[in-house]
């Protein structure tokens, strides 16, 4: 917790450079993007995308899953979320960033740490058909199969929410799929063929729904 405080110190101290930023940022928000990722501390949308506050809206959860659309009773966090950063803030690009050693991949692999099923093992059944499809595409390395493949069924699962598959069709909202490498650094962007290559020599962003 002290280390947490002193970097609290710090951020005040250099208060004076950030002052103007923050009121600007008090009248409202306007990120253009939203990022789903891992909530692994690895793993940081803003430290990767050198993000400045208030440019990207972010929601992390285990293994940066989306639910299939499910407007129902229940808690539902991440399409709560979803709804914000679209219907309100009409973000035009989304970005689901999944990432290499993920432990929620791992709990949908080999079963929850024991002591901790409660909510992980269904949470990850969302994940299941990408487990398949990792299963039945994947050489020797699952684990990574099913990281891409969780990846592309958050994609297609985006589209099952109706005000999320309308901005696409319409051209105002833009999907893209990324991962992270925590060994190496490198960020892959999935492409129009279904690989991830690495971002500073893609193309474009894949664009779902064009
Ligand atoms: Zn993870």
């Amino acid at each position: 917790m002290q280390r947490l405080l002193d970097g609290y110190r710090r951020f005040r101290g250099d208060w004076p450079e950030r002052r103007a930023v923050f009121e600007r940022l008090a009248a409202g928000q306007a990120p253009r993007a939203m990022v789903i990722a891992c909530s692994d501390s690895r793993v940081d949308p803003t430290m990767i995308f050198a993000a400045e506050p208030g440019e990207l809206f972010i929601l992390r959860n285990v293994a940066n899953l989306v639910p299939p659309y499910e407007p129902d009773s229940a808690f539902h966090a991440t399409s709560a979320a979803l709804e914000f950063a679209v219907r309100v803030l009409e973000v035009s690009d989304l970005i689901v960033m999944g990432h290499a050693m993920c432990g929620g991949i791992g709990v949908l692999l080999r079963g929850a740490p024991p002591g901790a099923g409660d909510f992980l093992v269904p949470w990850m059944r969302i994940a299941e058909p990408a487990r398949q499809r990792a299963l039945r595409s994947a050489g020797a390395d699952p684990q990574s199969a099913c990281e891409r493949e969780s990846v592309k069924l958050s994609l297609e699962n985006l589209l099952t929410f109706p005000w999320i598959a309308e901005r696409v069709s319409a051209r105002r909202l833009t999907l893209h799929g990324m991962m992270f490498d925590i060994h190496s650094g490198e960020l892959t962007i999935l492409n129009r063929s279904g690989a991830f290559t690495p971002a500073d020599a893609a193309g474009g962003a894949r664009a779902s729904g064009g």
